[in-house]
């Protein structure tokens, strides 16, 4: 009942698990508008209740970034996601429809949404766009709108419920899941994370982290192996997914890809598909705190390319004009030996380990 990516299931996986184990799922995030306000939301503050687009990292701007995106993580499908996709119920269906014309039929598509805003005419909308499988996440302390689930049963799709392992509420979990066992194809059961943001009151509430190192929930995956246990002999398809098994295993996988299609000649990639690779930074934008808000948020930002542009004529090794976070990169071995000459030009050279995503997070810099 352990799978190999650190998750435990009972019968068979969702086909969205499936994909997204793979980190062949964009994460297409609608909008983080939602009509609900649980204590233990995980979106982040840049996101909750704004009405913001994101491709993965990406906050997106037109169908072309998503359909970009989907092609640099060689995606086979994409999960849906907020907030409530149903507060921008045209926009879902908007680009539902274009990734399925674009990708094709099989190109999986999975929706996460509340049921407060369902009816019978957006099931139906969403149904004829092609949507292949719709996930609830049900209000565990009201049951008010659970018979609402039965608008659902009468599409053909994959049906199912996801809720979060909250250790102190097993009772209203074990309604819960009693209640929708028999009415759904699967159970998806994650494991708790504290999210570090203004509107996530878990840690207020007394929720602790299992230990320093992790924001996992004390207590969340002994939950989540208990309903494992205690619903192996029976029929429904259940899936206990541990925080582990998203970073260590999707997001790893997703990383992969996308550095496959991104990375330049001179970057190396590590095993967890980051990338090293050597920079080259103006003093005034040299990675410090608050810099990626810096960088996104700059004005004159055509001076600085015509800086770096400058800059890079004068070189005398090859680079590569990085015009989203406004630097310079090479490889490590020309960083490594130039970097006399680059201070001399006043210009801080570094070796950068990265995230292969659209914001290139940086995990790692040593000024050299
Ligand atoms: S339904 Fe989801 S997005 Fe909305 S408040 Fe609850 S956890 Fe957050």
């Amino acid at each position: 009942m352990k799978t190999k990516y650190f998750s435990y299931k009972i019968n068979s996986l969702p086909k969205g698990c499936q994909y997204c184990i793979q980190g062949a799922k964009v994460v297409m995030f609608i909008t983080g508008l939602c009509p609900r306000n649980c204590f233990y939301c995980p979106l982040s503050d840049q996101k909750y209740k704004k009405d913001v687009i994101y491709a993965d990292e990406w906050p997106v701007k037109n169908i072309k970034d998503i359909i970009q995106e989907a092609k640099l993580i060689d995606a086979k499908g994409a999960g849906f996601t907020g907030g409530d996709p149903l507060k921008k119920l045209w926009r879902t269906l908007f680009i539902l429809k274009k990734l399925k014309k674009t990708f094709g039929k099989k190109f999986h598509i999975h929706l996460y949404t509340s049921l407060n805003l369902i009816n019978k005419t957006n099931l139906k909308k969403l149904h004829q766009a092609g949507l292949d499988e719709i996930r609830f996440h049900p209000d565990l302390f009201n049951k008010t709108l659970w018979p609402k689930i039965k608008l659902a049963r009468k599409f053909k799709w994959d049906l199912g419920i996801e809720i979060p392992l909250i250790p102190d509420k097993k009772s209203h979990t074990s309604i819960l899941i009693d209640y929708f066992k028999d009415k759904v194809d699967f159970i998806n059961l994650n494991e708790l994370e504290i999210a570090d943001s203004k509107h996530n009151h878990l840690t207020r509430l007394g929720y602790t982290p299992r230990n320093l190192y992790s924001s996992t929930v004390k207590g969340s995956a002994e939950l989540g192996k208990y309903y494992i246990k205690k619903l192996k002999n029976t029929k429904i398809n259940v899936h206990f997914c541990t925080a582990k098994l998203k970073d260590a295993v999707q997001l790893a996988n997703r990383l992969k890809r996308r550095a496959k299609n991104i990375k330049q000649p001179f970057d190396q990639v590590t095993k967890e598909g980051l990338l090293i690779r050597g920079a080259i930074y103006l003093p005034e934008l040299k990675p410090s705190f608050g810099y990626y808000n810096k960088i996104q948020n700059i004005k004159n930002k055509k001076h600085y390319l015509n800086k770096l542009k400058k800059i890079k004529s004068q070189l005398k090794f090859k680079t590569y004009l990085d015009e989203k976070k406004l630097r310079l990169l090479t490889s490590q071995i020309d960083i490594k030996h130039y970097r006399k000459q680059i201070r001399s030009l006043n210009l801080v050279p570094a070796i950068v380990e990265e995230y292969p995503t659209y914001d290139s997070l940086e995990v790692d810099i040593q000024y050299i």
